[in-house]
């Protein structure tokens, strides 16, 4: 078994979508849409086995205790620290794994094969990238990547109250 089989997943309330994109981000399994009814997240949670994440008490309420959820911050950031930790996951980061757009696994891609879709500066600078398997979307470890980094290396420091993430969007 892939140890990413034994991965939590994800259903994000409609209010969450910085989260799912920070959660997609770190290689977690985080569906999301801005129009899920109620009903169709629990449903999902159940059928999929999923954890929904919400701050909505009669959402969470509604939810299988064992697949909910509650988050108490309101700042992304933080909503992800909680959630990493309630979790256990802050080992367990796998950067790009997943496509920030549509949650679908990335594979690596050669250079060569879409050389036509980058920038320049792209094209001089990178010589790694990554493709979503589903929307065809391209990565690579620029700026994003390294902001990433330090706020990965900002949660694995003991954080203080006082700190504050190295990047806010
Ligand atoms: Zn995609």
């Amino acid at each position: 078994m892939n140890s990413a089989d034994s991965l939590p997943r994800f259903i994000l309330d409609v209010h969450l979508g910085k989260l799912a994109r920070l959660l997609r981000m770190l290689g977690f399994d985080a569906l999301y849409r801005n129009d899920y009814k109620d009903s169709e997240m629990v449903y999902l949670a159940m059928h999929q086995r999923r954890i929904l994440v919400t701050r909505d008490r009669e959402l969470c309420q509604k939810t299988p205790k064992h697949l909910a959820c509650f988050i108490s911050a309101a700042e992304p950031y933080r909503q992800l620290e909680e959630l990493l930790n309630n979790y256990n996951l802050l080992n367990r980061i796998h950067p790009f794994h997943r496509c920030l757009i549509c949650n679908a696994v990335l594979q690596p891609v050669e250079k060569q094969a879409i050389l036509h879709r980058l920038e320049p500066k792209t094209k001089r600078y990178y010589q790694e990238f990554y493709q979503c398997t589903h929307c065809g979307k391209i990565y690579w470890k620029g700026s994003h990547y390294e902001r990433m980094k330090a706020f990965i290396d900002w949660l694995r420091q003991g954080r203080d109250e006082q700190s504050h993430p190295p990047e806010k969007n």
